[in-house]
């Protein structure tokens, strides 16, 4: 059963008489789980759907419309899957107390690896998972494989039953599915000679496997030190060497790069960022590869609607590790727009300095960055680090912030979009 939270004006739901509170029960006869369920069963263009009505009401409707035709529900959030695995590294480990009850969540979740690009282990998959995902054909997947090597594996994930990853990934392969994977690197684990042997294995698997990346383990002050480190810049150059190497194999072979490594991986190791060319298409840019490279190129694109902007001061809010990469953004964004750019690096001050990305900035710190900073005309913050209830990770609203800043802010991910819109007046 799937619950709807709203029926779009005009709808084929609407005329239905669908409203908030409607549970959809099944299509042609087949029972309703979550999303992947109505969107796929819900695909043709004649279909019997039964509901209930908030009043209990039951209700079949035979439905025929124009193929394509949305029936016009939003409906409410899947129930996330929970992870089956402890890894040392884990995110959610490194969190401090007293955030919001969501952020403790461990999700490993196929449903939104296929919709949204959330890497998933696909350890927790029960035998009807695994045919939905043959059934539904969800691919490409994004799959966390961090070692080929079994028993290397399942340490990794702290997982004794973790399945074996190649023979998983064969079985689905074999009906059609495709992978983005990637690699975290925790130093002394699956670097060296295991990496090299996971870039090789997931390699040789086949063109099921469209590219492999390398990010490099990341740690707050709350993580479990005692257990895991991050890489040192000489062993992120080691990784980057080993990434160097498979992609010259597959470059001659298959004429795509196949392996990269994320932006933080060259950032660590002191080594320059490669030549956009090299990202196949900027398949994993979400998992911070390419990030860079495809910010230059997105600006590029669009620098004709960059308009309006001539000598205004603007503020651009990120984390320590994006500094340092910044200028190469801002430097080109400048020449278009003819704006001053001003990097504001913010230390985040809820997970420790270690804690280097934008996307977890909390709105406190991003809020004492800009409040003495009048001259600003405009002050662009991460788009990532608000969730889609307009929160911040500390649960400090984008409004408050907003209100109590000398500036006007606006959240950007690629610039285009938030400086396409003009400048206020
Ligand atoms: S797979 Fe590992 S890192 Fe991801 S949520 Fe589970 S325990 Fe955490």
């Amino acid at each position: 059963m799937i619950r709807v939270t709203a029926v779009h004006p005009d709808s084929i739901a609407a005329e239905l008489g669908l409203c908030e509170g409607t549970e959809l029960l099944s299509v042609n006869g087949r029972d309703l789980e979550d999303f992947l369920d109505w969107e796929f069963l819900t695909a043709e263009e004649e279909l019997l759907l039964h509901v209930r009505q908030p009043d209990g009401e039951e209700i079949e409707f035979e439905i025929e419309r124009p193929l394509g035709e949305p029936i016009g529900v939003s409906l409410e959030p899947a129930r996330i899957r929970r992870c089956a695995n402890r890894c040392d590294f884990c995110f959610v480990d490194g969190l401090p107390d007293g955030l919001r009850d969501v952020l403790y969540i461990r999700d490993d979740d196929y449903r939104l690896s296929f919709r949204y690009g959330n890497f998933a282990t696909l350890t927790n998959l029960k035998p009807h998972d695994v045919e939905r995902i043959i059934e539904y054909r969800l691919s490409p997947l994004y799959v966390s494989v961090h070692a080929t090597d079994p028993t290397v594996r399942r340490y990794l994930l702290r997982n004794p039953t973790a399945p074996e990853v190649l023979p998983q990934l064969r079985g689905f392969a074999e009906h059609g599915i495709e992978f983005h994977t990637q690699i975290v690197m925790s130093p002394g684990v699956n670097d060296g000679p295991v990496l090299r042997q996971t870039l090789e294995e997931l390699y040789e698997f086949g063109p099921a496997i469209l590219g492999c990346s390398v990010v490099p383990v990341g740690l707050t002050e709350y993580s479990k030190h005692h257990l895991v480190r991050e890489p040192t810049a000489e062993e992120c150059k080691a990784a980057i060497g080993l990434i160097d190497e498979r992609a010259a194999v597959a470059r001659k072979e298959r004429g795509i790069n196949w392996a990269f490594g994320a932006d933080e991986l060259y950032f660590r190791a002191g080594v320059d960022l490669p030549v956009a060319d090299i990202y196949d298409g900027f398949d994993q840019v979400e998992n911070g590869v390419g990030s860079v490279r495809w910010l230059q190129q997105r600006i590029g694109s669009v620098s004709a609607r960059l308009a309006g902007w001539e000598g205004k001061r603007i503020g651009v809010v990120t984390g320590t590790a994006m500094a340092q990469l910044m200028p190469m953004v801002l430097k080109p964004l400048a020449e278009i727009t003819g704006a001053k750019f001003e990097l504001i690096p913010v230390v985040n001050t809820l997970f420790g300095p270690s804690v280097t990305t934008a996307g977890l900035l909390p709105g406190t710190d991003m809020q004492r960055a800009l409040q003495g900073r009048p001259e600003l005309e405009l002050a662009l913050l991460p788009g990532e680090s608000v969730n889609d209830d307009g929160l911040f990770i500390d649960s400090m609203s984008l409004d408050l912030l907003a209100r109590t800043v000398p500036m006007q802010v606006r959240l950007s991910w690629d610039f285009s979009d938030a400086l396409q819109i003009p400048a206020a007046a």
